[in-house]
């Protein structure tokens, strides 16, 4: 039996494009332009990657020609310029595995057993499925989701309550300067009275400590008050060793995440420090057809900024076309002039006098 008559009702495509991070996103424009089809899978249940999971509110000023736009904003302006191409998602699904069959194809199962046959395979998985770094404090973990929450969803959950936030980085500080005046009362806890988060933030929580609007204790969380099935305070012990109880009825941990490579690491990639390692004219790997764009990948000068990552999407595109068209020379076509894009795009070719 050949490895493909083993593979059952497998999804055949152009292009799988692994990730629907800013990067994912724009790589099925680029590869819709030279008429390339793509399914695009996320372990996620939305698109946006680090942008809608980890900052979705706050203002991205260094895209080219977007003053200005909000990490949601920039999500759902990339999902609107890619609809021409009617990629097909598959969200809530992690890619486990990918591998280059004898006839050349690339063969991806996901973790819901979808599986697809693809000329070219593009990985844009950022850092991986991510996770965030949590509290060790012994059952803590029960209240996860309802008192003790590692990202914010909805900050209206945390008006007029109690809440005590942890970490010393920019998410810590920027959500204690958010809540304060909405929530009843602020705490900060870090262990130690030096923060990685910008200088400005630090200087107005410090600001706003000094007039008793929030308050800044040194210190970990090292145990909780159970009562009726809810927390009702944490103790937190000081570098003097001294244990205080601070009352509370939510709990924000901001210690940042741990980027956790996943099933990537399986699939005889050539990797550095955890990040895949591709050329500069092709974005290619060390598997010919699979591509690798965004913050995964690595090659000298690499700069983890989502412009850096549009400019690969272009020319993996342009790479792909040599497994997606081989017989084809792909020219490159402006979208202001093309009648051919234009097509493609669905938009009326202008006239020029
Ligand atoms: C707080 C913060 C602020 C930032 N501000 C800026 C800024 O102002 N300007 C800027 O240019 N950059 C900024 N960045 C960096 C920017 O967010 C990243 O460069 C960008 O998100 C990278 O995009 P990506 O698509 O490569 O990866 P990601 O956004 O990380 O998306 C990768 C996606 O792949 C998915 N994935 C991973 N593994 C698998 C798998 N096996 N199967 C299925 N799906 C998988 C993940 O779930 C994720 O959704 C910021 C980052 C942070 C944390």
């Amino acid at each position: 039996m050949t490895e493909t008559q083993q593979i059952t009702n497998p999804i055949e495509t152009d292009a799988v494009i692994i990730g629907a991070g800013p990067v994912g996103l724009f790589q099925v424009f680029e590869l819709g332009l030279l008429e390339m089809k793509a399914h695009v899978l996320d372990s996620l249940n939305h698109p946006g990657g680090q942008c809608v999971e980890l900052y979705p509110d706050k203002p991205i000023y260094d895209i080219p020609a977007v003053p200005v736009c909000s990490a949601t904003e920039l999500t759902e302006n990339l999902l609107k310029q890619i609809e021409p191409f009617k990629p097909v998602f598959h969200y809530g699904e992690e890619a486990q595995v990918l591998k280059k069959l004898e006839d050349g194809r690339l063969y991806v199962k996901t973790s819901k057993g979808t599986e697809f046959l693809a000329k070219a395979v593009f990985i844009a998985a950022g850092v991986g499925s991510f996770q965030s770094r949590t509290l060790k404090v012994p059952h803590i973990e029960k209240f996860e989701g309802s008192q003790l929450h590692y990202r914010v969803k909805d900050p209206s959950v945390f008006e007029g309550k109690n809440i005590v936030i942890c970490g010393g980085g920019d998410s810590a500080l920027d959500w204690c300067l958010n809540l304060v005046g909405k929530a009843e009362s602020v705490v900060l806890v870090h262990r130690r009275d030096g923060f990685r988060a910008a200088p400005a933030s630090v200087t107005k929580m410090k600001e706003l400590c000094d007039q008793w609007e929030m308050q800044f204790e040194v210190g970990q969380v090292t145990g909780f008050t159970e009562e009726n099935g809810k927390m009702i305070e944490v103790k937190v012990t000081g570098a003097d060793g001294v244990t205080r109880r601070v009352p509370m009825e939510h709990l924000l941990v901001f210690f940042g995440l741990q980027p956790k490579l996943g099933p990537i690491a399986d699939w005889g990639l050539q990797l550095e420090r955890k990040q895949i390692v591709v050329d500069t004219a092709r974005f290619e790997t060390n598997i010919p057809g699979v591509f690798a764009v965004g913050d995964i990948n690595i090659y000298p000068g690499k700069k983890k900024l989502i412009l850096s990552g549009f400019h690969e999407c272009a020319l993996a595109a342009f790479a792909a076309a040599d497994y997606v068209f081989p017989e084809k020379r792909v020219l490159l076509q402006y979208t202001t002039t093309s009648p051919k894009l234009h097509k493609v795009l669905g938009v009326e070719t202008p006239h020029f006098d």
